[in-house]
């Protein structure tokens, strides 16, 4: 009877070793499209920080905004043995056969923040990106509700791009149909570059001779590029211009009145929902999800938080009462 007892709870032991998740460490590899924006570096320390928390280890690799580039690290980071890989692509349409080699490895795949289309997925975390757009331009039409509209998509191989812009219609579409908002321009920013932003919306004023009353801009570093070409005209702060992501510069613009809104995202919850649901995928856990997206090839299980509009009245309330940022660099 002893016997049985102490070979049942060896066997018991054996067991609870050899489950993945206590058999070794968990080891998440992180492929960011791009660093060098301000939002993306957030999402990497609140990401690291707490996966470390769950007793995992990170790799993280940046592709500067270049699609072969990420590939490559991608394959990199499969050749290393990584047991999750977590992606915020640059281009959505690209991935599909390096994602089918992870998942031959055994690697689970998270996509962060950006669908990735036509892959064979495990889980997609994100914020409700179609009501991103809808409180955009929301917005904008709260403060001009008639009058000439600049429309500036995001990356044109950004699948959140199109998502923004189908949001933005929903709002704009019976305004156009009525007759009162008229869309004299529509174009897309490449790699989301405020420089771009800035030549795009150049152009469009001369274009227009200047009569653009709004822009619906799909986020923070693109407003910033078309605020800088308004302000060069005696524009800034007479054209409403939407953004997102709560960028440090684009709140001082909004205090300063140069920019009407922004969309703020609480990136902990969505990095720490991201950390937590990539450890269980790596433990062989099925996270819960609260809706499931179609990226083509099959329904993905996701989870996608709330996005909130900014405008100068509830700065406090928002930004400042999360700590997203202190009151003293608003102000400085
Ligand atoms: C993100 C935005 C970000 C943009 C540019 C989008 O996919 O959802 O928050 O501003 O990419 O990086």
């Amino acid at each position: 009877m002893k016997l049985k007892t102490a070979l049942l709870s060896a066997i018991t032991t054996l067991s609870l070793f050899s489950t993945p998740a206590l058999a070794k460490d968990l080891t998440i590899g992180v492929s960011i499209d791009d660093l060098r924006l301000e939002r993306w570096q957030k999402d990497r320390d609140i990401f690291v920080k707490k996966a470390e928390s769950l007793g995992a280890k990170v790799f993280v690799q940046s592709a500067n905004g270049d699609a072969t580039t990420q590939i490559s690290q991608i394959e990199n980071m499969i050749n290393k043995n990584i047991d999750v890989l977590v992606i915020i692509p640059f281009n959505g349409d690209v991935l599909s056969n390096i994602i089918s080699e992870a998942k031959q490895e055994g690697i689970k795949v998270l996509a962060y923040d950006r669908l990735i289309n036509n892959a064979d997925l495990d889980f997609y975390v994100s914020f409700d990106n179609e009501k991103v757009g809808e409180l955009q331009a929301k917005s904008i039409i709260e403060q001009k509700p008639t009058g000439n509209y600049f429309l500036m998509g995001g990356s044109p191989v950004d699948n959140n791009a199109k998502l923004f812009r189908k949001g933005q219609m929903n709002m704009l579409q019976p305004h156009i149909d009525s007759g009162k908002i008229k869309v004299v321009g529509d174009q897309w920013v490449d790699s989301w570059l405020a420089e771009k932003a800035l030549q795009i919306m150049e152009n469009a004023l001369t274009a227009n001779k200047n009569n653009i009353d709004a822009v619906v801009a799909s986020n923070d570093a693109t407003a910033g590029g078309a605020i800088q070409a308004l302000s060069a005209q005696g524009l800034s702060g007479k054209v409403a211009i939407s953004g997102q992501d709560a960028d440090l510069a684009a709140i001082k613009r909004i205090i300063a009145g140069t920019q009407t809104m922004t969309v703020y995202k609480p990136i902990t919850k969505l990095a720490d929902k991201a950390a937590e649901i990539a450890v269980q995928l790596g433990k062989g856990e099925t996270p819960e999800s609260n809706a499931k997206l179609d990226n083509g090839s099959k329904d993905v299980p996701s989870y996608l938080l709330e996005p909130i509009a900014v405008t100068k009245e509830n700065v406090d309330a928002t930004i400042i009462k999360d700590g997203f940022h202190t009151k003293e660099a608003i102000e400085k």
